[in-house]
């Protein structure tokens, strides 16, 4: 394994079936591992989430590595948090074999916890990632929210995740996920990914996601807000607005800020639901 790996700076399904076995690792479901097992798919990846020479990128969950090398490989400084340490010891003999430890700083914690103003400074990151699937909504809305230096995401999700963050009003994925992301950003799925590139194989489909952080932020209002008042009506989001939102606001309000009070939560743009949050 080490003379391909020093060659090719890629894992593949034998290499990652070796790692597995000689590091004594159970693929741990909770945890989402993964393991992606085709250096098609990360060059894809990284071509897709434009790394280039010199790029600051955070990647989460970099399992055993098989990103992180792309990553690496195509002249990123990355930062990769994990937060199984049982993989600490595969990761970074694949880095140093492949001879690209010198780009990686590898950090132990729970992403969903970290001190993350501390980990990324003043700087413009891109977030390249497969992310563990159990956390990838809270993980990117969290983040999204609390830390306006991570610009650039292309992150791998579960499919349905994705299309629901990702989807745009009156469709039938759009709900509070695709709301409270149109606040920071702007995302659309560019790929699908089959579950043949894994190991294990996942038991969901799975999409590449790209999110762009907007620039300016176009709505006005508190995000704080806006997210109470997104949750409320689409808690109840066969219901018209003037009754799921009747504890916030008046049906005179709604039509003051231009939105019909008949009409029902997943009709409202990110800007509509932006103007009643003014209110
Ligand atoms: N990037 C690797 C790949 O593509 O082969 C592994 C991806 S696997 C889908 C998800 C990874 O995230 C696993 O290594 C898992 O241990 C790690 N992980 C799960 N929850 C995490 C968390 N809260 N913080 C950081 N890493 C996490």
């Amino acid at each position: 394994m080490a003379a391909e790996l020093s060659q090719t700076r890629r894992l593949t399904r034998p290499m990652i079936g070796e790692l597995i076995e000689r590091h004594s690792l159970t693929p741990s479901r909770a945890l989402g591992q993964n393991f992606l097992c085709e250096p098609g798919t990360v060059d894809k990846i990284v071509r897709l989430a434009g790394v280039e020479e010199g790029d600051r990128v955070i990647e989460i969950g970099p399992g055993l590595g098989s990103l992180t090398l792309g990553l690496a490989d195509a002249g990123a400084q990355v930062i990769a948090i994990e937060a199984d340490r049982y993989l600490l010891p595969g990761i970074r003999e694949v880095l140093e074999t492949a001879g690209l430890a010198h780009r990686v700083s590898l950090v132990h914690g729970d992403a969903m916890k970290l001190d993350w103003t501390t980990l990324v400074g003043g700087h413009d990151w891109k977030v390249v990632a497969n992310l563990p699937y159990n956390v990838s909504t809270p993980l990117i809305l969290d983040l999204l929210r609390d830390q306006p230096t991570l610009t650039d995401w292309l992150v791998m999700v579960q499919q349905e995740a994705g299309e629901r963050l990702a989807a745009g009003s009156g469709s039938r994925t759009y709900g509070i996920p695709s709301v409270l992301l149109g606040y920071w950003a702007s995302a659309r799925i560019v790929d699908t990914v089959s579950n043949s590139v894994f190991l294990p194989r996942p038991r969901v489909s799975s999409a590449l996601l790209k999110v762009h952080r907007h620039e300016t932020l176009p709505i006005s209002a508190p995000f704080d807000r806006y997210a109470t008042l997104v949750r409320t009506g689409f808690n109840q989001r066969r219901k018209m607005l003037r009754r799921s939102l009747s504890a916030l606001l008046t049906a005179e309000q709604m039509t003051a800020a231009g939105v019909d009070p008949t009409s029902r939560a997943e009709m409202l743009t990110p800007a509509q639901w932006g103007s009643l949050a003014l209110l």
